[in-house]
């Protein structure tokens, strides 16, 4: 697939990455039809946080492709989006709609998720 490759402050360039694949049963596999540079992308390129090499950036909205077999939430051929933070849909906060307040969530969770960006 194609992808934006970093290659370290200062460097990203057009380049391909193997096809996504489910690892985990609660996996999904997204075909992005729209990303965007969040400003934790520019951390990166600035080189004002650390990062490996590899293609990077998580705020996209894109079609669901694949679905792993625990995964209920979502339906192959589904709109979905990638938001800066994840949360977990689930707790109390995220009930009522305060997913900023979810104990689970943050960029790190979001990173965490997707260490090799939205792939
Ligand atoms: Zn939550």
């Amino acid at each position: 697939m194609r992808a934006a490759i970093f290659k370290g402050p200062g460097a990203v360039d057009p380049g391909e990455r193997p096809d996504p694949v489910i690892q985990q049963p609660t996996n999904a596999v997204v075909r992005v039809a729209l990303g965007r540079v969040c400003e934790s992308d520019l951390w990166y390129y600035r080189g004002e946080s650390p990062h490996a090499a590899g293609s990077i950036g998580h705020e996209f909205i894109g079609v669901v492709e694949q679905l792993g077999s625990a995964v209920d939430s979502v339906r192959v051929g589904d709109l979905v989006a990638a938001p800066f933070i994840y949360s977990d849909m689930t707790c109390p906060h995220c009930r009522n709609g305060s997913t900023i307040s979810c104990p689970v969530a943050s960029h790190a969770a979001t990173v965490r998720l997707m260490p090799q960006g939205g792939e």
